[in-house]
């Protein structure tokens, strides 16, 4: 049997023919026979210019319906796809070509002289460009290319991408992921979410990202649905589309956007079915604001570039605020106690390091065995970095990541619990705690606020109010007022930023 991912999809894009698979907001469209006769001829190129099974295959372009399709005929030839941010500079990019060595790097028509560079120094053999019209060198290759209809036969284990981690704690890194691993967790999240070829998924989140990429686009593939497709958050495409749309997928950012437009009401949102949150915590008060607002229960979900997606609220059954449901099936989740080292499951209810193992759990970091051997158990569980507690409800709420805890004069703090309560107070948008060096502490407890404009809230109200909710040693020794926190693409709060900006400020 032929385990490539790409195999499922054929079957099912098959059965669609002329149906709708993409559609732009310029009006761009494909049916899924379109689809596939374009990527069948993407594949030929890729053939016609040295990719074997196992290649690699590079692309940093901007988002088009063609970047799915390239990934399509990645898969059909066997190629590992390896999206990078569009963010990552030359020098990035640089780091990136020399550790995943592919065997062609598709970039953006712009940034071909810096991307030839590149490649000449780090021994990639072929750079193509790709740019949003369909243009670009690949697309003259592809016209010239015989279509190949054929499928690289794979195993379950054989990799299918290679998707760099987002970066937030440290250097980010590869993560080998398989055709199961794709395979297994697009059809349980199909499942979970009831997708069908009746949906219509709004998507506005970037295609380098596990969520954008596989959560999405996967999960259209294997349902049969419809994907407007949407080059980036754009409040005024999302509210157009939203009418006949029937799911949005989307990081916490989005929502707290869409609720600051009035335009947000019952009636717009009254064919759409689900949305879904995940990427960064989705706030309670978000949650319940939305829901206030369109009468719509946002369904939270967690999930990281090496596991794809591990828990989700339910689609049927309480979806509750600030906690990200429960394990999918097939995934199995522990908390264990980071300091024993001995990976035993803590007693229910208590905080401690998420684990899990399932079929959605990567291969291993590309080129690093020994950070692989670290947090990819013998026993399958990956250590995830996530602190976390499972509820009497069964339901798991993350409390943060590990990093980011603070230890104050021996004391562990978790920067959740300090956050909750200054961002329910009057005035306050939302913050950020940090460990800062700290002379006598080791680290100190800081906050960094976003006030609304026009708020009056003082460094010694912010103590103060604590002081009514929290123990002493949890308390900021000093609170900072920003206008913004620090995010990336995917709204994740850059807390290694905050910590590098404040790190003299008890010295
Ligand atoms: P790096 O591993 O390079 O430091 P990263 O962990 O941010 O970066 P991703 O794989 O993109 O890279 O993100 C996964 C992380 O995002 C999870 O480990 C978790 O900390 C966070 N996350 C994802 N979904 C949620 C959620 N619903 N609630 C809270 N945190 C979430
Ligand atoms: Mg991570």
């Amino acid at each position: 049997m032929n385990h490539n991912l790409f195999a499922t999809f054929d079957a099912k894009m098959r059965a669609r023919g002329g149906s709708n698979f993409i559609t732009t907001p310029d009006g761009k469209t494909y049916s899924y026979a379109e689809a596939l006769a374009t990527s069948e001829r993407i594949a030929g190129a890729l053939k016609a210019l040295g990719v074997e099974p196992g290649d690699r295959v590079a692309v940093q372009v901007d988002k088009s319906p063609e970047v799915i399709l390239l990934y399509l005929a990645c898969l059909r030839v066997g190629g590992v796809y390896l999206p990078l941010n569009t963010g990552y500079t030359a020098e990035e990019v640089g780091y990136f070509l020399g550790d995943a060595e592919p065997a062609l790097f598709v970039c953006r028509p712009e940034a071909l002289a810096d991307a030839q560079a590149i490649a000449d120094k780090t021994g990639c053999p072929c750079v193509k460009t790709l740019g949003t019209d369909a243009d670009g060198s690949l697309m003259e290759e592809v016209a010239r290319a015989e279509p190949y209809s054929g499928i690289e036969p794979r195993g379950e284990d054989d990799l299918a991408a290679i998707l760099y981690t987002s970066g937030t704690t440290g250097r980010s890194k590869g993560a080998m992921l398989t055709h199961r691993n794709l395979g297994s967790n697009c059809e349980s999240l199909a499942e979970a979410w009831r997708f069908t070829d009746a949906d219509r998924l709004i998507h506005a989140l970037p295609i380098f990202h596990t969520h954008g990429l596989f959560v999405a686009c996967n999960v259209i593939l294997i349902s049969g649905g419809r994907l407007y497709f949407m080059p980036k958050f754009d409040i005024d495409q999302i509210i157009e589309a939203m009418p006949d749309g029937t799911a949005l997928m989307g990081v916490p950012t989005f929502y707290t956007r869409l609720l600051q437009d009035d335009r947000l009401t019952p009636e717009l949102t009254r064919n759409m079915r689900l949305f879904t949150s995940g990427s960064a915590p989705l706030t309670a008060e978000t949650h319940q604001k939305f829901q206030q607002r369109t009468g719509h229960a946002i369904l939270e979900r967690y999930g990281m570039t090496e596991t794809n997606m591990n828990t989700s609220n339910p689609y049927d059954g309480p979806r509750i605020a600030g906690t990200v449901g429960m394990p999918l099936p097939g995934v199995r989740i522990r908390i264990t106690d980071p300091e024993s080292g001995t990976h035993e499951p803590l007693p229910q209810g208590e905080i401690g390091m998420l684990e899990v193992s399932g079929p959605n759990v990567f291969k291993g970091y590309w080129r690093m065995p020994e950070k692989t051997r670290a947090e990819l158990l013998d026993d399958g569980y990956f250590v995830t970095g996530d602190l976390a507690l499972i509820d009497d409800r069964g339901y798991v709420q993350i409390v943060g990541r590990d990093k980011d805890l603070v230890i104050s004069g021996g004391f562990n703090v978790y920067p959740k619990e300090v956050e909750q309560v200054i961002d329910e107070m009057d005035g306050v948008v939302e913050s950020a705690v940090i460990g800062v060096p700290h002379p006598d502490f080791g680290e100190g407890v800081t906050a960094v606020v976003v006030l609304e404009p026009n708020a009056s809230v003082s460094e010694a109200d912010v103590i103060r109010n604590l002081s009514g909710h929290l123990a002493k040693y949890k308390l900021p020794k000093l609170v900072f007022f920003v206008d913004a926190l620090p995010r990336n693409t995917m709204g994740k709060v850059q807390k290694k930023q905050l910590r590098d900006e404040y790190k003299d400020i008890y010295t």
